[in-house]
C-alpha cells in the first residue's frame, strides 16, 4: 500500500495528526497497538488557557484554544460522533496570594478567557473554598475515549488503520520514502508514539520524560456540578452523579500500574476540597510523555528527513495536538517554519535526532 504518511501511535496526538493531514488531501495509514500505552485513554480531557499557578496563560494559548475548539468541532462533523464540549473552570483558590493576583490578572488580560465571575452561591456550598473562587471561560472537556474510538473507526472504514505494532528493525529508509515490511510504501513516517518513543530503536534516544498519572473516578451525590473545578485536584464531569479526579504526577515513573499511594493522594485532596461525602468507583494509570525541558516536540530527524515526530505534550495533550498537528503539517507540506522552543532539533546534538 502506498501513502504520503505513515502514522505511528494513535493516542491524541497520532490521531490528531491524521485529521490534519487528512483534512489537507494527504493519505495516511496509522499503525498503533491497543493495551501498550494508557495516557490518551486515562487523560479526563481537559483543557485550560489559564496556568492557575503561575496565574497567567498557557504558552501559545491564543492560538491553541481557538484551534482546539475548531478541530475537535470538526472532527465531530468528519466522525459523526459526539466528544468535546466548551466548559466553564471553576478555580479554587490556594491562598490570599492566589487571590489577589487573580483579580490583577482579571483586571488586566486583554482576551476573554478568565472571567470575574466566581462560583455560584449554589455550588460554594458545596465546595471549601476559603479564599474564594474564579472563573475561566474559554476551557472545555474532550472525551479522550469516544474521540480515539470515533478517529479509529473513521480510519477503519477507510482501511487506513492497522492495529499492530511498528518494528523499526522492519522499516527500510531510501531517500525518498520508508518500505515497511514490503507492505506499506510512506514517503515519511511520523512518530507520535508518547512516552513508548523514548525507547525506540530508530530515534535513539527520544528527549521524552515519562511522568506517571493516576486518576479516580467519584461519586458524588448531590454537587450536580456541570463545571470543571479545579483546586488541589480537578474534578470534571462524566453525568449521573460521577466524577474524573485528578491527577497525580510523577515525573520519571513509567509504570501504567494503579497505586495505593496515588489513591491516597487524591482521596485526601479531595476531602480538603469537597464539603459533601463521595466513594471511589475505579482508579486509573497511565504515563504522559512529557518534553525533556518540559515543552513539546515536533519536526524532523536531522539525520533522516524521513521522520517525523509529534510527542511530548505532557499534561497537555488535548489542548496542544491540534497545534502542534497544524504545525507540523505546514511545515511537512509547504515548508513553513516550526517554533525554535517547539522543534525537536533543539535536543538534536545531546540526542543525535
Ligand atoms: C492521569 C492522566 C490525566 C491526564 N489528564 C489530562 C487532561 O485532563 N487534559 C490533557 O490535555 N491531558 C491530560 N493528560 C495528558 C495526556 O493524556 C497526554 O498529553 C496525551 O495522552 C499524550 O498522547 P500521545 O498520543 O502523545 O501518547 P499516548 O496516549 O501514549 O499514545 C501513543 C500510542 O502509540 C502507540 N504506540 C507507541 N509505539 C508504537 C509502535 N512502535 N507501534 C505501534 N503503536 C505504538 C501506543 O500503544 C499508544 O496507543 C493526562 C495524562 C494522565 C496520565
Amino acid at each position: 500500500m502506498q501513502t504520503n504518511y505513515l502514522i505511528i501511535g494513535q493516542g491524541i496526538a497520532g490521531s490528531a495528526m491524521a485529521l490534519e493531514l487528512l483534512s489537507r488531501g494527504k493519505s495516511v495509514v496509522v499503525m498503533s497497538q491497543s493495551g501498550k500505552s494508557y495516557s490518551s485513554d486515562v487523560a479526563a480531557g481537559v483543557y485550560n488557557p489559564i496556568n492557575f499557578r503561575k496565574v497567567k496563560y498557557v504558552n501559545h494559548a491564543a492560538i491553541a484554544v481557538p484551534l482546539a475548539k475548531s478541530f475537535y468541532t470538526a472532527a465531530e462533523q468528519t466522525t459523526h460522533m459526539k466528544f468535546h464540549r466548551k466548559s466553564e473552570i471553576i478555580r479554587v483558590f490556594s491562598g490570599e496570594e492566589e487571590r489577589d493576583q487573580w483579580s490583577e490578572f482579571v483586571g488586566n488580560q486583554q482576551a476573554d478567557f478568565a472571567s470575574s465571575q466566581t462560583a455560584s452561591e449554589a455550588l460554594s456550598a458545596k465546595i471549601k473554598a476559603p479564599f474564594g473562587t474564579g472563573m475561566v471561560k474559554g476551557g472545555g472537556v474532550l472525551d479522550t475515549g469516544m474521540y480515539m474510538y470515533a478517529v479509529r473507526n473513521f480510519l477503519q472504514q477507510q482501511n487506513l488503520f492497522r492495529d499492530e505494532w511498528l518494528e523499526s528493525s522492519l522499516c527500510e529508509f531510501t531517500h525518498d520514502g520508508v518500505n515497511y515490511a514490503d507492505r506499506i510504501y510512506a514517503e515519511r513516517v511520523i512518530f507520535c508514539e508518547g512516552h513508548l518513543g523514548a525507547t525506540n530503536a530508530i530515534h535513539h534516544e527520544i528527549p521524552v520524560t515519562p511522568t506517571k498519572g493516576e486518576v479516580v473516578h467519584v461519586s458524588i451525590p448531590g454537587l450536580n456540578a456541570t463545571e470543571v473545578i479545579n483546586g488541589p485536584v480537578y474534578l470534571a464531569p462524566l453525568g449521573n452523579d460521577l466524577y474524573v479526579c485528578g491527577a497525580t504526577f510523577n515525573p520519571g515513573k513509567n509504570d501504567e500500574n494503579i497505586s495505593h499511594e496515588g489513591r491516597e493522594e487524591l482521596v485526601t485532596k479531595l476531602q480538603s476540597m469537597l464539603a459533601l461525602p463521595f466513594r471511589v468507583e475505579s482508579q486509573f494509570a497511565g504515563v504522559r510523555p512529557a518534553g525533556k525541558d518540559r515543552k513539546p516536540l515536533i519536526g524532523v530527524n536531522t539525520m533522516n528527513d524521513r521522520v517525523a515526530y509529534l510527542n511530548g505534550t505532557g499534561s497537555k495533550g488535548v489542548l496542544y495536538a491540534p497545534m502542534l498537528a497544524k504545525m507540523l503539517a505546514d511545515h511537512l507540506i509547504e515548508g513553513a517554519e516550526i517554533p525554535t522552543e517547539l522543534n525537536i532539533r533543539r535536543f538534536a546534538k545531546r540526542h543525535r535526532i
